[in-house]
């Protein structure tokens, strides 16, 4: 191993100042004493350097450079332009920490970064506008402490999905939506936004749907009334059967389309969670299953396979619908050749409604989006089989109001499977309370 020059100079002046004493140590006599003589000088010249070093780096100022060549200087010069590094990088970092603040304080959302413990370590200004949070009082404060709605605390034990939304506490009929992302170390960032407009626009579109539906089934009824009578009456003209037949049948498909508006603006509206009455779901699916029977139409064979008893809590109207639709559609899209299977089983997720069939299937890219409100793969086929492009998207919102989840598998051409699977905490014993949820 090369020494630095710099040592190599050291140690070179040490030998030179031990031999200038062992000189005169000879020529004066007492060669021990000129030795640790000239050793003691060293030594107090180093501790003066280390001294002086250690008193300047106290300091926050430059390192003086005390010593102008050989060892001493170099490696004061290399210390000082550390310290310069390390001040301009600080420097840089308060700067960026600055702009960070000021960012994140301009931002209309608020930012929340909490702890494994989910406990508060810092927030945006924006979060105190938001929640009414004090940076004096809240920070290491726990935020269910302070946010204490069920759903958000709900939410916070299993962050799953895209968030939630609850009432505002800070302003009176306002909302906020808020979503926590994971991130480093167990540590997660809660976004909350004011979803308060969004609320209002969302109620005044489901409010405008609900009101024109009502208003418009009365006219609806009275047009079909009396076409009705004009089909019964035998003084209408021959050549006026074809036409009325046809009004009848539009006006009975706008009769269903107003229905399924009516069901589906209902369902949005009520109160976030289903009610927890008592539904015999294997009864429900036999009486909807039984309608399916073979009779004169051709159609596919409708088989029930209950593997459970198990009942569940909820709102009759929304679960009876939920079946109703899953197994209509199914029967719908199936040709008459084929099968359609419902199975109603419980699995460690909870319990599972899955309408399986043999029919034309759903093509992969139009899965995902055949839950929203009149999107058809085939417009024309779902018109001439009676559809109104709604039931899916009635499936969804009853499901989500009983805290379930529908899946869909399909293959086009060979038929479909959509799975409702509903959490324990739904499922009911026969006359029983419901089944420990967990
Ligand atoms: P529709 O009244 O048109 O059936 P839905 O909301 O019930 O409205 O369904 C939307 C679309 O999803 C249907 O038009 C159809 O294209 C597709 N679909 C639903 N169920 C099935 C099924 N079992 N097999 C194939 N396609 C289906």
């Amino acid at each position: 191993m090369r020494l630095p020059n710099r040592w190599v100079s050291q140690l070179g002046f040490l030998t030179g100042w031990l031999v200038a004493a062992l000189l005169l140590g000879l020529w004066f006599g007492a060669i021990a004493w000129w030795l640790v003589g000239a050793l003691a000088l060293y030594l107090a010249h180093t501790l003066r350097n280390v001294y002086l070093l250690d008193r300047a780096l106290e300091g926050s100022g430059r390192v003086p450079l005390f010593e102008t060549r050989g060892l001493w200087a170099e490696m004061l010069a290399r210390i000082d332009k550390i310290r310069t590094k390390a001040r301009s990088r600080k420097k840089k970092y308060h700067r960026l920490l600055r702009e960070v603040w000021d960012s994140t304080g301009a931002l209309s959302e608020a930012g929340i970064i909490l702890n494994p413990e989910h406990e508060i370590l810092w927030f945006n200004p924006s979060a105190t506008r938001l929640l009414g949070l004090d940076p004096s009082r809240d920070i290491g404060n726990r935020i269910d402490n302070l946010l204490r709605h069920p759903d958000f605390v709900r939410y916070l034990s299993d962050p799953q999905g895209e968030g939630i939304t609850i009432p505002s506490p800070q302003t009176p009929s306002g909302w906020l939506s808020i979503q926590l992302i994971p991130y480093g170390q167990a540590q997660q960032l809660a976004i909350i936004r004011d979803v308060t407009r969004q609320m209002k626009l969302e109620t005044m579109r489901r409010d405008f749907v609900a009101n024109a539906s009502h208003e418009l089934r009365s006219p609806l009824t009275v047009i079909g009334g009396y076409l009705d009578s004009l089909a019964d009456d035998e003084d209408v003209p021959e050549s006026w059967a074809a036409p009325i037949a046809e009004m009848q049948r539009q006006a009975d498909r706008m009769t269903r389309i107003l229905r399924d508006l009516i069901e589906l603006t209902r369902i949005e509206s009520a109160e976030e969670k289903a009610r927890h009455d008592f539904v015999d779901m294997p009864r429900m699916l036999e009486q909807i299953c039984a309608q399916y029977a073979p009779a004169d139409v051709p159609r596919p064979r409708v088989t029930l396979h209950l593997e459970t008893d198990a009942a569940l809590l909820g709102s009759e109207s929304e679960l009876h619908s939920i079946c109703h639709n899953l197994v209509h559609n199914a029967v719908r899209f199936t040709p008459p050749s084929g099968s359609v299977d419902v199975f109603w089983r419980t699995t460690d997720q909870g319990a599972e409604l899955a309408v399986s069939d043999t029919g034309i299937g759903i093509p992969k890219d139009q899965i995902s989006r055949v839950t929203e409100r009149f999107y058809r793969v085939d417009p024309g086929r779902s018109r001439a089989t009676g559809g109104t492009g709604l039931g899916l998207a009635i499936v969804k919102h009853a499901l989500q109001r009983h805290g379930g989840t529908l899946q869909i598998d399909s293959e086009e051409g060979r038929g479909s499977t959509f799975t409702c699977v509903f959490p324990r905490s739904r499922i009911s014993r026969r006359g029983g309370a419901a089944q420990a949820a967990g």
